[in-house]
């Protein structure tokens, strides 16, 4: 039942071959069996699950079913859910239960998928590992020794390991497309403003955009699908129609220009990951794509800028959470100072501490226009870099991150490597564009991940060219022994 695609689901469902509820339970029960290997959730949702499944198997008797109805998915704990913990992967946030729907979570609801139950993350979605959660680490389903990528690594895991065939995910700097690399899954980061941020725990308002985990880029335009529109709660999200993903994915891609920048083919490639890379573009040729190599000069300052502009719209998103209107309080405070102090110190943890205290000082009177005004400047020069590629090129092609899956712990005694992991993904959100990622290889048996990236709004090419690919080649389908 979990080898099926999202057509597959949704037919069976419609033939009545098996119902919500079983399907349901069949993930539940995978979870339960296999989730302790991988610390994928933090909340299983079974109760509600159930329930969900029961009022879709009416709705779809009715002849009333839509995209996903039925369908269960894992959504990441950044997604505000109305009565269910939403912890954002932080003792901050321990004890909080949302009082209402994200708008991405509504829009599912509405929809008739299943939660199957809340993903575990890096704390409020700052890390490149999934180490950093209060619950503590997603394990790599591929190698339950090495990390899944983050910060949406409890998603990306439980997608992999057949835990749910469906997640969401959110991408600040990389958190979808990284992590979908390190799992050998797909991933994609929409374009800034075409999936709503209401309910979704911020972290750099300018640059998170949420976004769907599948295993094809055919079933991931399922889930954009009914996660994408306007929304006038978040004052960015683009009043723009949504277009139809799943028509466009038969389209020829003959005559297709792929630029490939030779900025992300340098020094610090794995030389197995940029060989997988190189096949994968040769596939393309096969197809009848035309290969052009670009340049994108300011790819170095990218990450620079960055841990400016993240940190300081951090430092700001998180002060709301001062221990009385909620979050973590501490016990005891002898005064206001105190129960600040305390309640801040207690409740986050030691990465998320260091991006408030960096976002803080680049903020700070004096160091304003040295660090975040410059942070801004470079950040112009960088879409200006993809705006002259885009007059080119209709689609981006590279590597999704510089090597395979890392082991836990081995990057997390120095932030800067680990800051490091993002070198190929973290430009797409500065400039805000869409990107995404599809498995194409392997390399000590842990996956390889090619990153597509289009200009604004092409999310419905991107979708189409990576499932051109994946009608060609078989990465996709592979999936972790112990989990298959
Ligand atoms: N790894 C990056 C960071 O730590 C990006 C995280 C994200 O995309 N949420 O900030």
């Amino acid at each position: 039942m979990h080898s099926k695609s999202i057509v597959e689901l949704n037919d069976g469902l419609k033939k009545g071959e098996f119902s919500s509820v079983e399907l349901t339970q069949h993930y539940l029960q995978r979870i339960k069996k296999l989730d302790s290997k991988l610390n994928a959730f933090i909340t299983v949702c079974d109760d509600s699950a159930l329930e969900q499944a029961k009022q879709a198997d009416q709705r779809i008797k009715a002849g009333q079913s839509s995209l996903l109805t039925g369908i269960p998915y894992a959504h990441k704990d950044i997604f505000c859910t109305d009565g269910i913990k939403t912890s954002c992967g932080s003792k901050m946030l321990d004890s909080f239960t949302a009082p209402y729907d994200a708008y991405v979570t509504e829009l599912l609801k509405k929809d008739g998928a299943v939660m199957l139950g809340k993903t575990n993350m890096d704390e409020f979605a700052m890390g490149s590992s999934s180490e950093t959660s209060f619950y503590g680490p997603v394990r790599n389903p591929w190698n339950t020794a090495c990390v899944p990528g983050g910060s949406s690594g409890g998603s990306a895991a439980a997608v992999a390991a057949n835990l749910a065939p469906l997640a969401t995910g959110t991408d600040t700097g990389g958190s979808i497309r990284q992590p979908a690399a390190l799992c050998g899954i797909t991933g994609i980061k929409p374009t800034y403003g075409r999936v709503s941020r209401y309910g979704m725990i911020a972290f750099a308002s300018s640059l998170d955009q949420g976004g769907p985990f599948a295993r094809s880029a055919e079933d991931a335009a399922y889930l954009l699908q009914v996660m994408s529109g306007f929304d006038q709660r978040d004052s960015t999200c683009v009043d723009k129609p949504v277009p139809d993903y799943t028509k466009s994915l038969g389209d020829s891609i003959s005559g297709l220009t792929i630029g490939v920048p030779n900025e992300y083919f340098s020094d610090g490639l794995d030389t197995g990951v940029a060989q997988s890379i190189e096949q994968a573009i040769k596939v393309y040729e096969k197809l009848g794509a035309k290969i052009k190599k670009i340049t994108l000069p300011n790819t170095n300052l990218s990450v620079p800028a960055y841990y400016v502009v993240a940190p300081a719209e951090c430092s700001s998103n998180l002060s709301r959470y001062d221990g009385v209107r909620f979050g973590h309080r501490c016990d005891d405070p002898e005064n206001l100072e105190d129960l600040y102090e305390r309640s801040r110190g207690e409740g986050f943890g030691d990465e998320v501490k260091r991006r408030i205290m960096l976002g803080t000082y680049v903020l700070s009177a004096g160091y304003y226009d040295a660090y975040y005004l410059k942070a801004q400047k470079v950040r112009r020069l960088i879409s200006n870099d993809f705006k002259a590629a885009f007059s080119d090129v209709d689609v981006i092609m590279g590597p999704t991150t510089p090597e395979v899956a890392f082991k836990l712990g081995e990057k997390t005694a120095d932030p800067v490597t680990m800051y490091l992991s993002d070198i190929f993904t973290i430009a797409v959100n500065l400039a805000g564009l869409p990107g995404l990622s599809i498995p194409a290889g392997m390399v000590n048996d842990l996956p390889v991940g090619l990153q597509i990236i289009g200009d604004y709004f092409s999310e419905a090419k991107l979708l189409n060219v990576a499932h051109q690919f994946q009608q060609e080649t078989d990465w996709h389908k592979q999936s972790p022994k112990a989990f298959s």
